[in-house]
This record gives structure tokens, C-alpha cells and sequence, in this order.
């Protein structure tokens, strides 16, 4: 059959988390033999996450984990870090063979990209739309090889590349049990491809060659809090909480 696909979504209570995951898993009902792994960063589960992931029919997994608290003091946070590593722990746990990718909650996919990350033997990659005027992060790639990395922000990374950007072959994981993701803004990625052990030369370009984007690392934007205006509530005919008495 298929591989199983492993996605592992980072989310964490807000008011955009349930349009983020609503997004995220109608996205992934065309998605077969898949396990989404939805990993909250919470110290208690949001019970509309819960509910809505109950009520998708998706094969999912839900694990809580918070951010350590050290982390949460600082301005720039190394997010959804804690939450990833929960979910890659869980595939090493249980997983015996596959792909797994990580998909944060607020990026657009396009479902070819899950077909081809299923084939992964080691670490493939693949360009990720940026929303700016830079356009996108990808590889380079000459003759079917991975040659460099075009991003806004090469830094002193080996792979400057976008959390989306790229999957990972269970079996290739398993056979390394020290591999994990370091609490490093910006270097999230590239300390955990680095910690798998893979040489540019073995990276699997895919999207053909690289040439398409298939993943958008988009954003939702921050909207202040409106105070509810509804004076007749009788009339509005929903059940929801907010407005209830
Ligand atoms: N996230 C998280 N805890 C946080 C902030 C973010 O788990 O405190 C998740 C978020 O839901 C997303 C991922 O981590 O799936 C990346 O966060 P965000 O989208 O805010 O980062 P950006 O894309 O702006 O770098
Ligand atoms: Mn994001």
C-alpha cells in the first residue's frame, strides 16, 4: 500500500486556531493514509480544537505539550518547537515506516505536495511561497541536484530552508535516535536536518526539480478583538457560547 503520511501540525490556543485548523484539515480530507498528528501548545486543551478534530473523521493523534517556561519569557520565542518534537517523539514511538513533514496550522498547501513527500526515501525538499517580495524559499537544483538555497535569510545556515519545506523518511529518523529540533529561533530547521546526518548532495529535489510551489508559508492577520454588539440575540439564531448569558 501507500506510505503513511505523518503530519505533524503545531498549533496553539487563540482566536485564529480553529479557522487555522479548519483550513489545515479540509486540506488534508483529500489526503489518503494519513496520521495528523495535531501537537497544541497549551497547559489545557482548547475544547473547540478537540471538538472539531473529533467531529473531521480524520485519523488524528492529539498531544498537548507546553512551550518550557523558560522559553515563553522571551520576545522571540522559538515557536511550536516543544509541540513538533512531541509529535516527532510519538512517530519514533510509533511509527515503522513513512514520511513525516511538518505542517504548521497557518500555511496553505496544495495536495500534490503530500502525493510526492509520501516517496521520500531520506529527506526530501521542495519551495516554499513567501508572501513578501522575495517570493520564495527553495532549493537550488542543477541536473536534478541539490546545488544551494535561495532565501531571505541564509545566515550561517547549512540548509536555509522553511519548516515547509521539507520531509523526512521514518525509517531514515528511526536509524537515528539522536536527531531532534533545538530551541533556536531561526535555526529550528537547519540544527535538525544537520542533526539527521544528510549531505546536500543526498537531498531529494521535489516539485519538479523544484520549479513548483506547493506550499505557501502564509499568515493570518492579527485583528483586535471586536466587543460583541449583538442586542438581540433572540433574532441571531446560534447556539454559540459567546452568546450565551
Ligand atoms: N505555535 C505554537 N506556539 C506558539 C506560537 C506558535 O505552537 O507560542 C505554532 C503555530 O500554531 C504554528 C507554528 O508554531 O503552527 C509556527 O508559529 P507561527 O505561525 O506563529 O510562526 P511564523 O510562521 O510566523 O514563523
Ligand atoms: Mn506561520
Amino acid at each position: 500500500g501507500l506510505p503513511t503520511l505523518y503530519i505533524v501540525t503545531p498549533t496553539y490556543p487563540r482566536a485564529e486556531q480553529v479557522p487555522e485548523i479548519t483550513r489545515t484539515a479540509q486540506t488534508l480530507m483529500h489526503v489518503p493514509n494519513l496520521v495528523w498528528l495535531v501537537s497544541e501548545d497549551a497547559s489545557v486543551s482548547s475544547p473547540a480544537l478537540l471538538s472539531y478534530l473529533n467531529e473531521s473523521g480524520l485519523n488524528t493523534v492529539y498531544l498537548r505539550v507546553q512551550m518550557p517556561s523558560k522559553y515563553q519569557k522571551v520576545k522571540n520565542k522559538p515557536r511550536g518547537v516543544a509541540n513538533r518534537m512531541a509529535g516527532l517523539n510519538w512517530v519514533r514511538s510509533n511509527g515503522k515506516e513513512g514520511v513525516i513533514y511538518f505542517a504548521d496550522d497557518d500555511n496553505t498547501y496544495d495536495i500534490r505536495i503530500f502525493e510526492q513527500i509520501r516517496w521520500t526515501k531520506k529527506v526530501s525538499m521542495f519551495p516554499v511561497g513567501l508572501v513578501t517580495s522575495l517570493g520564495v524559499s527553495t532549493p537550488i537544483v542543477r541536473s536534478g541536484r541539490v546545488v544551494g538555497f535561495y532565501d531571505g535569510w541564509i545566515a550561517h545556515r547549512t540548509f536555509p530552508v522553511d519548516m515547509a519545506g521539507f520531509a523526512v523518511n521514518v525509517e531514515f529518523l528511526l536509524q537515528r535516535p539522536q536527531a531532534g529540533m533545538p530551541y533556536k529561533v531561526g535555526y529550528e530547521e537547519d540544527g535538525f536536518i544537520k542533526s539527521l546526518g544528510i549531505k546536500a548532495s543526498e537531498i531529494e529535489p521535489l516539485a519538479f526539480n523544484c520549479t513548483k510551489i506547493w506550499v505557501w508559508h502564509t499568515q493570518t492577520k492579527k485583528n483586535d478583538p471586536a466587543k460583541p454588539v449583538a442586542q438581540n440575540n433572540a433574532t441571531i439564531g446560534t447556539n454559540m457560547d459567546i452568546l450565551k448569558e
